[in-house]
């Protein structure tokens, strides 16, 4: 399979090829943990997951290694903790433990390492001590700021001229900066602010800092695909490459930026009904609530639904339409139910999809004529057909985290929850009266679930059940 992924930093589509195959590096930038994520924020994990799905089946599951960061140092936390009146790491455990509950329920598998701020102080600290001796930082006022004009390269990911950026500057401007696009690596705290010692006063790190950093430390440099959103191309990932370079004296080397990231990728913005999101217009849609009120599977179908570089609008009719492909998808695996899945590898057809920079709308409709090729050879009695077509759809299923579960699970998962709470006590009240052979009682009670309109199957594991029709 040749992997072709859009590459931010040369504008184009690039054979992706690993430094080495067998430690095959990514990491994506994770959140800040001082609320609930919100439906926006959903995107990159979800997109990189199945990146990191993709990679795994083609470099083997060890071989790839995949970091995606929290953020536990910030002024946002500062300040949610302060209004609340409550310990600083009491709210990021808080919403770091909501936001891996909802990335569970959106089939994101958890990432390889998981590095937090905190625990990387002596790391961060150690690599603005290095940019400073490469004379790429200054210290004034008991800030350490990064020196923009001493990365020649530095304006090459966003495509953003140094010189241009100068004179348009409107920027309120620090007196103590030379540059106003020099950016803070430490600055110091206030009283009652977090704060750890440095050789330049106890303080705390700037944010971009905290990810080159952590991204040395945890994975090592280069690394081959760093993502996140299209937002954090500048100034984030900008000044990212900026430190992870001039740390090693890289900074007048025309490729230096090779040294940092071989790839980049970002995703596009979701609106919520044609409008950005925000607090202001108050259409801001949490993750937390979106994945308590509907399958997990639909939001993450809807989520991949356009291709990641495009916007992504969100709104009933994606959410109604994402729900309807999928019951079409697990009505043909019900169907086929029988029929054991010949074979373990998505359809070419998928693959070729999926690698051409992760189209998975084109992915998505490989999957849809894998399932009507189901229902034709379910018709036809061609079981042979059936199960290769079952087996495609699957591993296909699989790469995009979605048919996780079983087709009755999945009808099951539509049921309001009083039905679902009458149909299993009536389930368990039937496992009684047979016990206890009471055949009558077990009649009545067949009745009773049949008035439902469910059908109950019974397997030596026990009975599953789903709605007629
Ligand atoms: P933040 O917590 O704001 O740093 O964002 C976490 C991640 O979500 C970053 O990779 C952002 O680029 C991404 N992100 C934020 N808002 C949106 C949005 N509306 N659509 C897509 N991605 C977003
Ligand atoms: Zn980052």
């Amino acid at each position: 399979m040749t992997l072709t992924l859009h590459d931010t930093l040369h504008r184009e589509k690039r054979v992706f090829v690993p430094r080495d195959p067998e430690r095959v590096t990514l990491y994506v930038c994770g959140p800040t943990v001082y609320d609930y994520a919100h439906i926006g924020n959903a995107r990159p994990p979800v997109v990189f997951d199945v990146l990191v799905r993709l990679l795994r089946r083609e470099y083997g599951a060890d071989s790839v290694v995949y970091a995606r960061n929290v953020t536990d140092v910030d002024d946002k936390i500062n300040a949610r903790a302060t209004k609340e009146g409550t310990p600083i790491g009491e709210v990021t455990a808080r919403f770091e433990a909501a936001y891996l509950d909802d990335m569970a329920r959106l089939n994101v598998s958890p990432p390889d390492i998981a590095p937090h701020v905190t625990d990387h102080m002596d790391a961060i600290v150690a690599q603005i001590g290095q940019i400073l001796e490469q004379g790429c930082a200054y210290v004034a006022e008991g800030h350490v700021l990064f020196d923009v004009s001493s990365y020649e390269n530095y304006g090459r990911l966003s495509g953003r001229n140094l010189d241009d950026m100068i004179a348009g500057a409107r920027v309120e401007v620090a007196p103590y900066k030379k540059n106003p696009h020099d950016f803070v690596l430490w600055k110091p705290s206030k009283d009652g602010e977090p704060s750890w010692p440095s050789p330049w006063g106890a303080g705390r790190p700037g944010w971009h800092i905290e990810c080159s950093a952590m991204i040395e430390e945890t994975l090592g440099l280069p690394i081959d695909i760093h993502g996140g959103g299209i937002d954090l191309v500048f100034p984030h990932h900008e000044n990212e490459i900026a430190q992870g370079v001039c740390a090693h004296g890289h900074a007048h080397a025309a490729d230096a930026h090779e040294a940092y990231s071989r790839h980049w990728m970002h995703n596009g913005f979701l609106t919520v009904d044609a409008e950005k999101m925000s607090k202001s217009v108050g259409n801001v849609l949490l993750l937390h609530d979106l994945v308590q009120a509907l399958p997990g599977e639909v939001v993450r179908w809807a989520l991949l639904s356009a291709h990641y570089r495009q916007p992504l609008d969100w709104n009933q009719d994606l959410l109604d339409q994402s729900k309807k492909n999928l019951d079409r998808l697990y009505g043909a695996l019900r169907r086929a139910a029988e029929v054991a899945p010949l074979g373990d590898m998505p359809s070419p057809e998928f693959l070729e999809a999926i690698s051409d920079d992760l189209n998975t709308p084109g992915a998505m409709a490989t999957m849809f004529a894998l399932s009507s090729e189901i229902e034709r050879a379910m018709t036809a009695g061609d079981l042979q057909a059936v199960g290769i077509a079952k087996a495609e759809l699957m591993a296909s299923g699989a790469i995009l985290g979605v048919l996780l579960s079983t087709p009755d699970q999945w009808f099951e998962s539509g049921v309001d929850d009083a039905l679902r709470v009458e149909v299993e006590a009536l389930l368990a009240e039937r496992v009684t009266a047979r016990a206890a052979k009471d055949w009558a009682e077990a009649d009545r009670i067949r009745d009773r679930l049949n008035a439902l309109n469910v059908v109950v199957m019974d397997s030596p594991g026990g009975a599953t059940w789903r709605l007629k029709g």
